[in-house]
């Protein structure tokens, strides 16, 4: 084992948490060591329903939530301008609801109170005719609706903004690197031993531990001889590669919760379930039930919804605090910061529950109290320095296609990923070439990923610049990719194709869990022809 690493702090989980603290704290002049043990955002992050959102059913059981995380989404839409967008919701009201459209109005004139604080619009009241003028595909037998307006987010690219951030400010950030356990001194933590790609185990020193590990943050704090409870919930999405509606729409469940079918960019979320978690968190499965309790309560406001092809399905774990007697979705997504000098482990910081909609507001509370411990002080400056891309306004897209040669939308969806430093991605040698007919990607931002965005396999690649995501889910674009990132990295001709199988793997188990009889036949289909290509 080579000679241990020294910082002043260490963190455990590249989520948005974790990220969002490595930011802070090397802005405010720290060294940090950030140890993520799959990808960044691969946890609950980028598995979320991608909205920074106030959370207007909370303001029943939990105000100061919708109220925090609302302030806080303020500041993420003006730091992250290039990574979010307006996300507009149409909420039908059917007969025999659990809200007449009365008291669905009255939320909705609460919530707007909050609208202010992230920069978005009130609500709206349509009648039925007015619902169906603008969102044909709903129920005609809806009585009447209300809009409300939040943001989406790309949660990979927001946690990749926060890690580039952390790293030009010194810190060090290792993706593929698992903590196994802590270095500790007497009850005292010093410092964490982890397992990087390679198998070789390290160790680094550090004044102050932080675990950010989301769901995982009970396994780590177990580390420390500390106890940390979460009640875990479930979320299952249902992924469609493209818009079923401009609008977003919301549904009720058969047992009266409310579910959302979000369009984001160029892709839809249908989701999401809240269901108490025991397995393991390593291990997630989609369940065939889980799909049809979503599309169940769909039907009922959108008739057509079964008729889409989904491309895929995610799952992610909450890490909420523990709460005895309460339904999943009742549970307050409040957060603690967690001293655990009190449990005997000087050196040792947890933070636990939240939401991705106020990372900001929990990456600084986590950072004053660190820098309480170390006497350091520093003020947080994360609610208003822009991320990488944002420090200045992006050119025209349709300008930055013409000048590099891709087309406008090409060149709309890199300023998407990397704001006003797109035009710097396609200087990087390759071409501007696609890589795929379905997801405008160029060879020179996969290559510009695999070089300087940590990518080093293609489900790396899916997270940092979408690889995949469109309609073909890899069927057109993998072997290409492969060659690409593997030219990069190094890769010999048969780890390419070990890596666009892996990937095709991995695409297929999460979308079994929608494939009816028609899809069944296609994926045996393409599985034959990968047989056929190894042979
Ligand atoms: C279905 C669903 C939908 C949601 N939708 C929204 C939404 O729209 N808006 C919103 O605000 N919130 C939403 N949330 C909540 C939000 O996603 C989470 O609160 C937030 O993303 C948690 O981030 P995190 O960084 O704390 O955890 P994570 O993203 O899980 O990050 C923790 C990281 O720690 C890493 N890790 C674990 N163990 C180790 C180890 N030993 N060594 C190194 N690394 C380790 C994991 O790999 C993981 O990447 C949703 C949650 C779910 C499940």
């Amino acid at each position: 084992m080579s000679a241990p690493s020294a910082h002043d702090v260490c963190i455990v989980g590249g989520g948005v948490t974790g990220a969002g603290i490595a930011r802070d704290l090397s802005l405010r002049g720290l060294s940090v060591l950030l140890l993520e043990k799959g990808d960044w955002g691969a946890g609950t992050t980028g598995n979320s329903s991608w909205m920074i959102h106030g959370g207007p059913r909370y303001l029943e059981f939990d105000w100061n939530t919708t109220r925090l995380s609302t302030q806080d989404a303020g500041y993420i839409v003006s730091i992250a301008r290039n990574l979010v967008y307006r996300v507009v919701f149409i909420i039908p009201v059917m007969p025999h609801d659990k809200n007449n459209i009365e008291r669905m109005e009255t939320a909705m004139e609460v919530y707007d109170r909050f609208q202010p604080l992230k920069k978005a619009h009130p609500h709206t009241r349509l009648t039925a005719a007015e619902a169906l003028q603008v969102e044909p595909g709903l129920t005609p037998d809806l009585i009447g609706a209300v809009t409300m307006e939040e943001w989406g987010v790309d949660p990979y690219r927001l946690v990749f903004a926060n890690v580039q951030d952390a790293v030009a400010h010194g810190a060090r950030a290792l993706n593929h690197t698992r903590v196994v356990g802590l270095v500790r001194d007497g009850g005292k933590v010093i410092g964490v031993r982890y397992r990087g790609s390679d198998g070789a185990t390290s160790e680094a020193r550090a004044k102050v531990v932080v675990n950010a590990a989301g769901p995982w943050v009970p396994e780590i704090s177990r580390m420390a001889g500390a106890d940390v409870h979460l009640r875990p919930a479930k979320g299952i999405h249902i992924v469609y590669p493209h818009r079923i509606s401009n609008f977003s729409i919301s549904a009720e469940s058969i047992d009266g919760r409310d579910l959302l079918m979000v369009s984001h960019a160029g892709f839809t979320l249908l989701g999401t379930t809240d269901d108490d978690f025991y397995g393991d968190l390593d291990s997630v499965d989609v369940l065939e039930d889980e799909v049809d309790y979503l599309l169940q309560a769909f039907e009922r406001v959108f008739p057509s919804i079964r008729a889409y092809r989904p491309v895929r399905t995610t799952t992610g774990v909450r890490p909420t605090l523990f709460k005895w007697r309460r339904y999943e979705d009742e549970l307050s997504r409040r957060y603690e910061v967690i001293d655990h000098a009190k449990d005997g482990a000087e050196g040792f910081v947890t933070i636990a529950g939240g939401k991705l909609s106020m990372y900001r507001l929990m990456a600084e509370q986590t950072s004053d109290v660190v820098c309480r411990k170390l006497g350091h002080q520093a003020p947080c400056v994360t609610a208003t320095r822009p991320l990488p891309g944002n420090e200045s306004d992006v050119e025209p897209a349709a300008e930055l296609g013409r000048r590099s040669g891709i087309t406008a939308l090409a060149a709309m969806k890199l300023q998407t990923r990397h704001g006003s430093n797109a035009g710097a991605v396609l200087k990087d040698s390759r071409s501007g070439r696609m890589i795929c007919r379905c997801e405008p990607i160029t060879e020179a931002e996969l290559a510009h990923a695999a070089r300087h965005e940590q990518v080093r396999t293609l489900a790396d690649a899916f997270r940092r610049v979408g690889l995949a995501a469109g309609p073909c889910a890899g069927a057109a674009c993998v072997l290409r990719a492969a060659g690409i990132i593997g030219g990069e990295l190094g890769w010999s001709a048969s780890q390419r194709f070990d890596a666009a199988r892996e990937f095709v793997r991995g695409a297929w188990l999460g979308r079994a869990p929608v494939l009816g009889h028609s899809g069944w036949a296609q994926e045996e289909l393409a599985v034959g022809s990968w047989r056929g290509l190894r042979n």
